[in-house]
């Protein structure tokens, strides 16, 4: 008989916050597509004598990212040095904290496929810089260091060992993303490398209460890929202790085109980067007042908005909850829904036509041509029958290329509904006279003739006629047959 395993996942995220200057010193963040080395300074590249300052915009992002993440953020939190020489790091150790995290004791809701809600919780925050880059080269055996990264302010996200299969590693990070984009601290897009992860991951036999030797994979560059390397690192220590071996402590390697990871080092413990504390940065100490105020400044967090759409707005928690998923997603809703005064009609639109572009374009909200104005303007010329629910449609299309306002579309391609039953009514007997037979049909019962027959007149009217008009002209001419 084979042994049950339990699945125990912990998830170590790192987060880099969007501020303008780097952590501990002035240079400037915004060196994307810049030439290497050309955003740096003696301070963080490392010279000796240079003084680290703390970035209070850094500390204030930080504890932001605390709030949404539900931790408390400490009064007293210190800086320490993580001692390790590698080539994009020139100070020989990364200012990290260590013993004094200004934030622990968090934890983030997710909702199971049962609709069961699963507390996982988070052991702590902690802020620290970020390293530099190795460039190599594709020519020649060689590498060049690029320290336009170094010293980008970063917190590092612990969480507990409490989640049991990869889908929850995977819902922890797609709220945790959730939580922290809408606190507009950091970009939170693994694309750019503002989000990363690491899995640690260890199986243990089903009712065992000591954990099994745990394993950490890095170089996750996408949920998926965190999900699946979970899913590979799970089978691959199942089949490790099944065939008599031992899984042994050490950093993995994740390959995303092979779908394995691969060992790449054995696993330093804490005691190896012989951490001590960072004198030259004075401790951290915020105030009861500091705290108030960035408090004050928190957004409202999808499960309020969950909440206050279903009763402001009357749609389905369903819709509510995929609309407040993305904080942009929520804003363009409610300007939508707004400007409509037809807030299921925005609803609707958003989660059937909208999405699916975005889907299609692989973008999120922010990128969508459609302004939400725009959207809501053609919702209200619907209900106010200016244009078919299928004109509106076209008009959509039209609008995703050149996002002009849908009134204007409507009138210059002449997509006005047809409403005038007396120009309907003619359009209908020319059409019971072209089809006999489906006009038989329904004379011996088969109601199904209608829709063709309200589909040959739409088609007449080039979608323009009212359908609710058109069909109901159509069964008083059946009839009087
Ligand atoms: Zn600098």
């Amino acid at each position: 008989m084979s042994i049950e395993y339990e699945v125990v996942i912990g998830l170590e995220v790192h987060c880099q916050l969007k501020t303008n200057t780097k952590i501990f010193c002035n240079c400037s963040t915004d060196y994307d597509g810049k030439a290497p080395n050309s955003h740096t300074c003696p301070a963080c590249t490392g010279h000796p004598g240079t003084l680290p300052k703390l970035n209070k915009k850094a500390l204030e992002y930080a504890i932001k990212a605390g709030y949404a993440l539900n931790c408390n953020i400490n009064k007293y939190s210190r800086f320490d040095k993580k001692n390790y020489f590698y080539p994009d790091n020139p100070k020989a150790f990364q200012t990290s904290q260590f013993e004094m995290p200004y934030a622990e004791h968090g934890y983030i809701d997710i909702k199971l496929d049962d609709n069961s809600v699963k507390r996982i919780n988070i052991t702590r925050i902690h802020m620290e810089e970020d390293a530099g880059k190795l460039v190599h080269s594709d020519i020649a055996d060689e590498s060049y260091v690029d320290l336009n990264r170094a010293s980008m302010p970063l917190i590092e996200i612990v969480s507990e060992p409490d989640m049991r299969s990869s889908e929850e590693a995977y819902k922890f990070l797609t709220k945790l993303k959730s939580l922290i984009k809408y606190t507009g601290v950091s970009d939170v897009s693994m694309e750019l490398g503002s989000l990363r992860c690491d899995a640690n991951v260890s199986i243990r036999p089903k009712g065992q209460k000591e954990f099994g030797t745990r394993t950490e994979t890095k170089n996750l560059n996408s949920f998926k890929a965190v999900a699946r390397a979970i899913e590979h690192e799970i089978e691959r220590q199942k089949d490790l202790i099944e065939s008599g071996g031992k899984v042994i402590q050490e950093t993995r390697l994740w390959d995303d085109n092979k779908g394995v990871t691969k060992s790449m080092r054995v696993k330093e413990d804490a005691d190896d980067y012989r951490y001590f504390p960072e004198v030259d940065i004075p401790m951290i100490c915020v105030t009861d007042e500091e705290l108030n105020k960035i408090k004050m400044e928190m957004p409202e967090f999808p499960e309020e908005k969950i909440s206050r759409f279903v009763k402001e707005y009357s749609i389905p928690i369903y819709d509510a909850e995929v609309l407040s998923t993305e904080k942009d997603m929520a804003d363009y809703f409610e300007i939508v829904a707004k400007k409509s005064n037809n807030a299921k009609s925005a609803s609707n639109w958003i989660m059937t036509e909208v999405i699916r572009v975005l889907n299609e374009k692989s973008i999120e909200i922010d990128k969508f041509t459609i302004n939400p104005n725009n959207l809501g303007e053609l919702i209200k010329l619907i209900d106010s029958n200016v244009i078919s629910n299928n004109i509106a449609k076209k008009v959509f299309n039209t609008m995703l290329d050149d996002n002009r306002e849908p009134e204007l579309i409507v009138k210059e391609q002449g997509l006005i509904q047809i409403t005038d039953e007396s120009e309907l009514e003619k359009i209908i007997i020319d059409i019971i006279n072209a089809n006999p037979a489906s006009v038989a049909d329904y004379k011996n019962g088969k109601t199904k003739a209608i829709g063709f027959l309200v589909g040959q007149a739409m088609k007449m009217t080039k979608g323009k006629g009212n359908p609710q008009t058109l069909n109901k002209i159509l069964i008083e001419k059946l009839n009087q047959i």
